[in-house]
């Protein structure tokens, strides 16, 4: 807790046992008026330790008065502040989540399913925001009904007792009621979840869901799914609801007990009874609140603790550098390196090979040959479970990110977008590039004449993540954004699988450029893009092939020579 927020907890105390004291004050003072007024009816007397004989009448109705004004400013003070901790929790707590995700390791960050963190920082954190003004909810319902404790001990100490042992023996009997319906919340949590999962997969799958005429089937799907959910919020809400309905049913029989058990020891002046009546009913109250946020603590516990695990988990993971800077990349070094995602099975093994500056390397090799996995180690992505992943000579987790992060470029076979302006998407969030350089890139990866005759030009709106843009378009784009920074080192993880002629032309060009000037690796099965590499490895089985010009290959990998001839069937 921050010295902010236990300063906040510290008030909201003192602002709660000022409105407590205020609320007892009024109540006695009510009872004594009623008294006074039964009395000049009836002619009664009334004694006992409270007595205001002393004062006028319209001395009591105007001390009622402002206290009553007390009572509400200080508990209008405490409602301010529980809001304002509840406030600076949600915002603390997505701050903390989205900064651990974000700079977490990648093997965390891909492994985290794309709607789980959007639900962690949505509705689940307004329900762990709601923890913070539960706690503060019992420290003001605590202290309330202490502060009638108090009250009650200096009206009349027995009963005062009496009333002590009834708010216990109603927490401890509904204190079971309390645990079920903590774990009814967790399964209402984790459901919550996997059920806004499986809206993002719907919402993702939908052309496919219509074209393969499965609609009724996804939709039978999230039905069950919703009904899954719905069990246990049904649940939840049924043991929110009955415990603090239970809770006042038995609280009046026990005060029923209670004023019987008092008749029967004929204790304390009628006045005192009275006050202490008012006092008892009025304090179970604050004690029923005091159960009702006891369980909204263990209802929402769950969902802070959800919220907590995530960033410790993401802390756990965080993306950690070495403390080297790189000057400038001049070579890169495998050395007899193994990668396995699950500890057993290896999708990298034993691979050694070394290239330098300006050299353009073609990476071929069957599907789940292992060829993204590299680059995601090129890359620094992963660590290699084995082995040594060396730049410039020097072991690369010693190298600091800061340097080598700047020198990188990668496109991908999907191209991923920000919702935004062409432009916007060319720079990437990244400072220091200005509209020339914008404007170069999208020259070098053919796009600005298309950019320039489209209304907007560079600042043209691309749509939800280039939804405006033809996949051909979108692909370019991420070629831009990637040469803009003139990196050393460029991957591009089958950039052309999903373009035309005019892509893979460009594509082409790109590699061209970056010739002598980058290091470039690109994953790639179309002959006429290997065919302008330097060298080629192959990949088969996690393991290095072949690694040679693409002149040798022909007559040493039957992978390559089998991808050569099938291309000139086409
Ligand atoms: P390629 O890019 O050559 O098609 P990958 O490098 O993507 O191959 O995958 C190599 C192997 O590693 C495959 O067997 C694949 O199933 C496995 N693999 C890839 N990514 C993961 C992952 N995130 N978790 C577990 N296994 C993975
Ligand atoms: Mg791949």
């Amino acid at each position: 807790m921050t010295g902010a927020r236990a300063w906040k907890f510290v008030l909201l105390s003192v602002l709660s046992a000022l409105g407590g004291f205020a609320e007892a004050a009024v109540l006695v003072l009510v009872v004594q008026i009623a008294l006074r007024l039964a009395r000049s009816q009836s002619g009664l007397t009334s004694g006992g330790i409270f007595s205001t004989d002393k004062l006028a009448l319209s001395t009591l109705f105007v001390l009622a008065a402002s206290l009553c004004v007390v009572r509400s400013i200080a508990f209008a003070g405490s409602s301010l502040l529980g809001a304002s901790i509840s406030t600076k929790v949600m915002v603390s707590a997505r701050t903390q989540l989205f900064s651990g995700f974000i700079r977490a390791s990648w093997p965390v960050q891909s492994s985290e399913a794309q709607s789980h963190l959007q639900d962690l920082t949505t509705t689940q954190m307004v329900a762990a925001a709601s923890y913070a003004l539960v706690v503060a909810g019992i420290v003001t319902s605590g202290i309330n009904f202490l502060t009638l404790l108090l009250s009650a001990v200096a009206v009349n100490p027995i009963a005062a007792v009496v009333m002590v042992a009834i708010a216990g023996i109603l927490f401890v009997v509904l204190r079971p009621l309390s645990r079920l319906a903590k774990q009814q919340s967790l399964a209402q949590s984790l459901g919550t979840t996997e059920y806004g999962s499986a809206i993002s997969q719907a919402v993702n799958l939908a052309q496919e869901s219509r074209v393969f005429h499965v609609d009724d089937e996804f939709d039978s799907r999230l039905k069950t799914a919703a009904n899954d959910v719905a069990v246990s919020y049904y649940r939840a809400q049924v043991l929110n609801r009955l415990v603090p309905t239970t809770y006042q049913s038995l609280a009046l029989l026990l005060v029923v007990g209670a004023l019987w058990f008092l008749h029967e020891l004929h204790i304390g002046p009628i006045a005192g009874i009275g006050a202490v009546v008012v006092l008892l009913v009025r304090s179970l109250s604050y004690g029923q609140l005091l159960q009702g946020a006891y369980n909204d603590l263990q209802y929402y516990i769950p969902y802070a603790e959800r919220v907590e695990t995530a960033i410790e988990t993401y802390r756990r993971h965080e993306l950690k550098g070495g403390t080297i800077a790189v000057g400038g990349l001049e070579s890169l070094e495998l050395d007899r390196v193994s990668y396995s995602y699950d500890g057993e099975v290896l999708a990298l093994s034993d691979i050694s090979f070394a290239v330098g500056r300006g050299e353009i390397v073609g990476i071929a090799g069957p599907s789940g040959a292992g060829k993204s996995t590299l680059v995601e180690i090129l890359l620094r992505l992963r660590s290699p479970t084995r082995g040594r992943y060396l730049v410039n000579g020097i072991p690369a987790d010693e190298l600091d990110l800061e340097s080598w992060y700047p020198r990188l470029a990668l496109v991908r076979q999907e191209a991923r977008l920000l919702t935004g302006t062409v432009e916007e998407n060319i720079r990437f969030l990244r400072d220091g590039f200005d509209d020339d350089d914008v404007a170069r890139a999208a020259r070098m990866a053919h796009l600005e004449t298309e950019i320039l005759t489209r209304p907007g030009g560079f600042a043209a709106a691309i749509g939800d993540r280039g939804g405006a843009l033809s996949g051909g378009q979108r692909q370019r784009l991420t070629i831009a954004r990637a040469i803009i920074g003139a990196p050393e080192l460029v991957i591009l993880d089958e950039p052309t699988s999903a373009l035309d002629m005019i892509g893979e032309s460009v594509i082409h060009g790109t590699l061209d450029a970056l010739r002598g000037q980058a290091m470039v690796f690109v994953v790639a099965h179309r002959p006429s893009t290997l065919r302008i590499c330097d060298r080629i490895m192959i990949l088969e089985h996690g393991r290095l092939a072949a690694f040679d010009e693409p002149g040798n290959l022909a007559s040493t990998s039957p992978f390559f020579k089998q991808a050569m001839e099938l291309s000139r069937l086409d």
